[in-house]
């Protein structure tokens, strides 16, 4: 694979890229068996700060809570791998991949009782998901014939490995067919998420996004977009939405850490509003983008100084 940063952190050693190997029968890559996590860095006013660095590493314990996958670090050894991949690559911004993950663990699919995980920690320079045009011109998005998981099959809640299989099948049908990303129902037929990104609604000045119910991973972007938009005065509800409701829609945006605020310009090949990033929109990115100049207080202790 192509080298991403000259080192990474695997199992307690920091080692070089190249070397950081699993064998191929890795229960894992078989089975799906991993948890993860997506945190970005920004290089801010204050240095390089991971935003809600603590957040994610609790985020990637609570999904392998939830498949009682047990991670051989402490959550403090897991934050200080986080902090090491980035520092001894000298990154001022970057974005961190954590992956706690099933290895030679042998081949039947109930791991063996005392089996643990491995544990790796990639940090490099990744920037707009979406291309950077994409930040102001937004993006074309199709409703995926895909639907999500439904919620007794794989918990969506869990950032696991193998939930991204659904997201592959969306984003690849969308980019076969000339969009740029999907998104998909649930199995209610109500509005979920796309591949890797949450989503949001604005109507009449009110912003809406799917609930916990709607086979979504709960996104810290998004509740940083809550958060940041009630902050402003805006009146935000996470409630059910149907599919013309995206058709009706005045603006809509995706958010996600790799993807960060994206404008969505049309569904379906539906213009949203006057098929333009809307006002509704350019103030929360700006108010996003504002926490990394010092432009927008950090009133929640987001920014955590790597
Ligand atoms: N949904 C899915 C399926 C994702 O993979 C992601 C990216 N982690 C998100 C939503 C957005 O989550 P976050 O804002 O925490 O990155």
């Amino acid at each position: 694979t192509a080298k991403k940063a000259e080192f990474i952190w695997f199992n307690g050693e920091i080692m070089p890229w190249g070397d950081a190997k699993v064998h191929v029968m890795s229960h894992g890559l078989h089975y799906g068996s991993s948890v993860f996590e997506g945190i970005r860095v920004y290089d801010t006013h204050l240095g390089p700060a991971g935003f809600r660095l603590t957040d994610h590493v609790q985020r990637l314990f609570d999904s392998a809570k939830i498949y009682r996958m047990p991670i051989p670090y402490t959550f403090d050894e897991a934050m200080q791998a986080c902090c090491d991949s980035v520092l001894k690559n000298d990154l001022k911004s970057a974005y961190i991949r954590p992956l706690a993950f099933y290895g030679d663990i042998g081949m039947g699919i109930t791991p063996p009782k005392d089996a643990v995980c491995d544990l790796m920690v990639a940090a490099f320079p990744w920037g707009a998901y979406l291309g950077e045009d994409s930040m102001e011109a937004g993006v074309d998005v199709a409703v995926s014939s895909w639907n999500r998981l439904a919620p007794n099959t794989i918990p969506t809640g869990a950032k696991a490995g193998g939930n991204y299989l659904s997201s592959i099948q969306i984003s690849t049908e969308a980019k076969r067919n000339g969009f740029h990303e999907g998104i998909a129902l649930d199995v209610n037929g109500l509005v979920s998420e796309g591949a890797g990104a949450n989503l949001f609604v604005v109507k009449k000045g009110k912003i809406y996004t799917p609930p916990a119910t709607a086979a979504i991973l709960m996104g810290l972007t998004r509740d940083s977009i809550i958060t940041l938009a009630r902050d402003q005065g805006y009146e935000v509800v996470e409630e059910a939405m149907s599919r013309e409701f995206l058709y009706l829609a005045d603006e809509i945006f995706m958010t996600g850490t790799a993807a960060e605020i994206v404008p969505v310009r049309s569904v379906d090949r539906i213009d949203v509003g006057c098929g333009k990033r809307g006002p509704v929109t350019k103030a929360v990115q700006d108010s996003f983008f504002g926490l990394f100049n010092g432009e927008t207080q950090d009133k929640w202790g987001w920014l955590e100084v790597l």
